[in-house]
């Protein structure tokens, strides 16, 4: 055994992965676009190769990793190892097992958690929530998940906690991805936002975002095309992300009014592609709906950035 774990962090457009030593300390990285044909079989195939990219950059043999943790999106079964519903992967809806078939290709024990919730506890082990002994996640990318820690311990409910996003930040608002109305990731999630722009664009509204995307060889509307967006002043993207930071604020001093957590950490692709001065804004949005305006949780943005939800998995393996 070389004492060095693994760490997966499976996303919609990208599988991250890294090697950590005894220390957590990262000694190998590697990152591959997420397979967008060939269903879970594919992805599976493809999180092995990333993986085993990380492991030759800390030269060893995934056979001799203490074991592979990984971040899955959907609905994950860490008993059984089965991950089913992970609608923002291809043709994943019925459920795979991708621990046992992870485990015999890599050929040493793999833990799964969900995603959110592994990028949470690794702010809380190692980033921005150290300090903390309750703490609030919220990860705003694609969609808007959250997570928690609540007395130093995760709280996962009864397995569907943390679900900010579907917080409901305007009665009879507009239409989410869930199918419900008025959610706040609705207004903040990026695939919410790209829609809304398309729209906006077919009713003649002027937009540098699209030719940015082009120019970037891009398909989607990523957090770096809108960070582009808005430095460039482009008041579609401007007014969107006003709009967003808006349903944020109100949605995240909600849950701060009934859990009175110590924290809040804003990461995912939008809240470390932005950053500071933008979580500062999100900070001033929760403001005036915060009950105890006085005493206001500590916001920041997550530390460890595009890595935490790799580091994070990888923590998985020498949990009890
Ligand atoms: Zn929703």
């Amino acid at each position: 055994m070389s004492g060095l774990r693994g760490g997966v962090d499976l996303g919609g457009t990208k599988i991250q992965t890294v090697t950590q030593d005894e220390g957590d300390k990262v000694v190998g990285e590697a990152r591959r676009p997420t397979p967008t044909t060939g269903g879970p079989q594919a992805v599976a195939e493809e999180i092995v190769e990333t993986l085993l990219e990380a492991a030759t950059a800390a030269v060893v043999e995934s056979s001799s990793l203490v074991g592979v943790g990984v971040g899955s999106p959907g609905a994950v079964d860490s008993g059984s190892g089965v991950v089913e519903a992970a609608r923002n992967l291809s043709e994943w809806d019925a459920p795979f097992p991708l621990g046992p078939t992870l485990e015999a290709a890599l050929d040493t024990k793999v833990v799964l958690a969900n995603d959110v919730q592994v990028g949470i506890e690794a702010e809380f082990a190692l980033g921005a929530g150290r300090e903390f002994s309750s703490l609030l996640g919220v990860f705003w990318g694609t969609g808007v998940g959250g997570g928690l820690i609540l007395d130093g311990k995760p709280w996962l409910g009864r397995g569907a906690a943390g679900e900010i996003g579907h917080m409901v930040v305007r009665r009879g608002g507009a239409r989410c991805s869930c199918g419900r109305l008025g959610c706040m990731e609705a207004y903040a999630g990026r695939a919410a936002m790209e829609a809304r722009a398309r729209k906006l664009l077919k009713e003649g509204e002027r937009t540098e975002l699209f030719k940015i995307m082009k120019e970037r060889d891009r398909t989607r509307l990523q957090s770096g095309i809108w960070a582009r967006a808005l430095k460039r002043k482009d008041p579609l993207a401007v007014a969107l992300i006003d709009r967003a930071i808006k349903a944020l604020g109100a949605g995240i001093a909600s849950a701060v009014n009934l859990l009175d957590v110590e924290a809040v950490v804003i990461g995912g692709g939008l809240g470390t592609r932005l950053g500071a001065p933008y979580v500062k804004r999100i900070e001033e949005a929760m403001g005036p709906h915060l009950f105890v305006r006085e005493r206001p949780p500590a916001i920041s943005v997550a530390a460890l950035g595009d890595l935490g939800g790799a580091i994070g998995a990888a923590l998985l393996v020498g949990r009890p």
